[in-house]
């Protein structure tokens, strides 16, 4: 490899023996460990790093990989990221100067901001690797199964170079180039933030009226009001009380967040969006922003005196 090659004129790598994965929370935990399995059968080895490494020392027990520090997980030769937010990303990005390997691939899962996506393709090109925007959708169960819809952002041939490799996905469409993957994603959750927002109000007015939620429900997922918010969500988090974090209610203010920031940056009209945003950044200060994002409805539920039970 010559060492005065950067950006474009560094050769792909098509093979990707030691592959690293950087956060190890709720989503990357699970989906580091389809890493690791792959690495079993084909001979390669994954290395896994965590800011707090007893997650990392508990995921090489788990799933037989390497807990590794930053340094040396980014010199693997596919590195996948899954933290809160781009900025988490570009701090990580700045610790891992110089230690980078030319012609690797690195795919950010985190649902990050369409804005930074191309300052992170360009610092990593300097350094002669490849960067793709490449979010998830399906939560921590997709993710535990193996089953992840994967959005990604970039150019076709370094997509179709790490296809194989993403052993978590189950679905992986390119979207366009790099920034579309995040946007795609914000726009879904931010979908997500309002069915769920709309179906919490719809059932406060029925629980007001006195009607059992759970008939109506029944009704209302064998009609045209459904939602995977009302056929999963709400019945099976909300109804029960239990509200299990899986999915913390900042992190959906902050895509819903991402949502409306595109819509401005195009001077388009995103009215239900930015009040949905606001309806979400106002939950996460009240109810808490590591609630699961559930936990929303119980805004709605002071704000009427009832009960989604
Ligand atoms: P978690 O809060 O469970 O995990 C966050 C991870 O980021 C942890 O590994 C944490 O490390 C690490 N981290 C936090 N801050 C820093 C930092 N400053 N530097 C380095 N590492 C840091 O988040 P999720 O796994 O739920 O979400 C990750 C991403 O995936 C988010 O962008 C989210 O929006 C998205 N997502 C989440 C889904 C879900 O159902 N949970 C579904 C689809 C997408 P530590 O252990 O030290 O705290």
């Amino acid at each position: 490899m010559g060492a005065s090659l950067t950006g474009m004129d560094t050769p792909l790598t098509t093979t990707f023996p030691t592959t690293a994965f950087l956060g190890l929370g709720a989503m990357g935990f699970p989906m580091a460990g389809h890493l690791a399995a792959r690495s079993r059968e084909t001979g390669g080895r994954t290395l896994v790093w965590n800011r707090t490494p007893a997650r990392a020392a508990a995921h090489a027990a788990e799933f037989g990989s390497v807990a590794a520090t930053l340094e040396e997980a980014a010199g693997a030769d596919l590195i996948v990221s899954c933290l809160p937010t781009s900025a988490e990303v570009d701090g990580v990005l700045d610790a891992v100067r110089g230690h980078l390997k030319p012609g690797s691939v690195w795919v950010d899962c985190t649902s990050g901001h369409p804005d930074a996506a191309p300052e992170q393709r360009a610092r990593l090109l300097e350094a002669g690797v490849r960067f793709l925007d490449a979010p998830v959708s399906g939560g921590t169960v997709a993710a535990k199964a193996g089953t992840l819809t994967v959005m990604v952002g970039g150019p076709a041939q370094e997509i179709e170079a790490v296809r194989p490799h993403l052993a978590f996905a189950g679905k992986l469409v390119r979207v366009g180039d790099t920034g579309a993957g995040f946007a795609v994603k914000a726009v879904n959750n931010a979908l997500l933030a309002v069915n769920l927002w709309a179906a919490g109000e719809g059932l406060a007015i029925l629980g007001l009226r006195g009607v059992e939620l759970g008939a109506a429900l029944d009704v209302i997922n064998a009609s045209s009001g459904r939602s995977n918010t009302t056929e999963n969500l709400i019945p099976q988090r909300v109804l029960t009380r239990q509200f299990p974090a899986t999915f913390g209610l900042g992190l959906l203010a902050k895509d819903a967040g991402i949502a409306l920031d595109l819509a401005e940056q195009a001077r388009g009209s995103a009215p239900v969006i930015a009040q949905v945003t606001a309806l979400y950044r106002a939950a996460s200060r009240v109810i808490g922003a590591q609630e699961d994002h559930t936990a929303a409805l119980k805004l709605i539920e002071q704000w009427n005196g009832v009960e989604l039970k």
